[in-house]
């Protein structure tokens, strides 16, 4: 409790100062400029196209009428019918809202997938809400949306504090409004009823493709290679399984503390063992300490395991953790980062990396394995024909393995880091998409 009490006091702190739109509006005009868009794609390029507010109202469990304020922004669908996450957060904007689903555009666009970018949320705090009140925002939020939305418009999927269960009401409540049966309007659904094989190990193991491509270029053989890792979530165990099949090994993981709500980290020099740190990890992707010591782990401090003598950092839990001030703490051994996690590196530090000649693959970029198979999954609803998990990884292959020489081909030409190179192409694939159609 205390641990909730002192998140929301940080973020109200942090919301005053930090407004994410604006940092996304920044980066896009960086861009433009690197690109010398005319005024007129800047102006549609720097806003979403569309948004929606709306006011949810759902009857409680006392039996009074609740009105929540939902949003969905669809920031640009120039190349594809749009596609982003729907969150539930008691602090939601729509400022952030807006953010997210300009960042979605680029996410998509950089790895070459049909789709723009949205993001939707309502605010609340599902802690707080019996199932059937979550139903009944689930249900809400398509009535408002119903007409906006769709396989061909507008595609959902989980996000913050949002599962498959979110996820399969809002379909029922889509298809009882149109009269049919429309596996592609959401995704993230379970698998049979609608979902993809491969999508739980997408992001990790589309971030690894990521870091095989980069070592090949640099002339290291990832056998040979170590690695720390922050987090041991979602994104961050599938990286590891993955990464380690390639031969790789893992010597540090970092993880939250729930009961110290701080960071702690664990090491071992001859190599974590996935299954057995697994095997003492609880839903949340929180190590159990005195378990990990039993079994000669070593514990460390939390922001050690960026200081590990390794040849690659994969930062996979938070945003803001390699700040100017951690660049220094990296250890000289270091050649590659690989951004498992939404913005960990600090606008300020990414010129230091480049100056200590560091590769950082951005993580709209390395972690785009998750919308991709997102995407795989619209189009396998849309046929209503599902891939075995082999084929639906294979193909994630060939899309992450392509966006990644794409990008580092670019930054070679033009002399840019991978970051800006990603940004580069992403945004002039959808200037061109808004040209193409006649919009600007
Ligand atoms: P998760 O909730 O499954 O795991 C998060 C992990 O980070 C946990 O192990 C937690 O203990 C750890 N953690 C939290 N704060 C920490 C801290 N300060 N220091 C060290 N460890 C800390 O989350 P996830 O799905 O693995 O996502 C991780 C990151 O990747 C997030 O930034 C998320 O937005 C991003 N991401 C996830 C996906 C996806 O498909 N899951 C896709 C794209 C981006």
């Amino acid at each position: 409790m205390l641990c909730v009490i002192k998140e929301v006091k940080k973020q109200m702190c942090s919301d005053a100062v930090f407004n994410p739109f604006v940092v996304a509006q920044r980066q896009f005009d960086r861009v433009a400029d690197l690109l010398e868009l005319d005024e007129a794609t800047r102006a549609l390029l720097r806003e979403p196209m569309r948004e929606y507010h709306v006011s949810i109202p759902v009857r409680m469990d006392d039996g009074r009428v609740k009105v929540f304020r939902g949003f969905r922004c669809q920031h640009n669908d120039a190349l594809g019918p749009s596609k982003g996450g729907i969150r539930f957060h008691p602090q939601e904007t729509v400022d952030t809202i807006r953010a997210l689903s300009m960042w979605m555009t680029w996410k998509c666009a950089v790895v070459g997938i049909p789709l723009g970018g949205a993001k939707g949320g309502v605010i609340c705090d599902p802690h707080d809400l019996s199932a059937r009140e979550q139903e009944g925002i689930c249900r809400g939020w398509v009535r408002q949306l119903a007409k906006v939305v769709g396989p061909l418009a507008d595609v959902p999927a989980p996000d913050v504090m949002t599962n498959a269960e979110h996820m399969l009401w809002m379909l029922d409540e889509y298809e009882a409004i149109h009269g049919g049966r429309f596996p592609g309007f959401i995704t993230g659904k379970p698998v049979g009823m609608g979902g993809s094989l491969g999508r739980t190990e997408a992001t990790g193991y589309g971030l690894i493709f990521t870091v095989r491509e980069a070592l090949k270029e640099m002339g290291m053989d990832i056998a040979e290679t170590t690695a720390s890792v922050q987090g041991f979530g979602n994104v961050a165990q599938y990286a590891v399984e993955l990464y380690q099949m390639m031969g790789g090994k893992v010597t540090a993981i970092s993880c939250w503390d729930q009961v110290a709500c701080t960071p702690f980290a664990y090491r071992k020099t001859a190599g974590v063992d996935l299954g057995e740190l697994r095997g003492v990890t609880d839903r949340f992707g929180g190590i159990d300490q005195e378990k990990a010591a039993a079994l000669g782990y070593e514990p460390i401090p939390g922001e050690k395991w960026l200081e590990q003598d390794v040849d690659i950092l994969i930062p996979a839990a938070m945003e803001n953790q390699i700040t100017a001030e951690a660049v220094g703490r990296i250890s000289g051994r270091v050649k590659l980062i690989a951004e498992g996690a939404n913005g960990p590196t600090a606008p300020e530090a990414d010129p230091l990396l480049v100056e200590r000649g560091i590769v950082n693959i951005p993580d709209f970029l390395a972690n785009a394995g998750g919308v991709t198979c997102s995407y795989f999954e619209q189009v396998q609803s849309n046929m209503n024909f599902y891939w075995p998990r082999d084929e639906v990884l294979g193909r994630l292959d060939t899309k992450m393995t392509d966006a990644f020489l794409a990008v580092s081909e670019l930054a070679r030409r033009r002399n840019l880091s991978l970051r800006d190179a990603a940004y580069v192409i992403a945004v002039d694939r959808v200037a061109k998409a808004s040209k193409d159609r006649g919009w600007v």
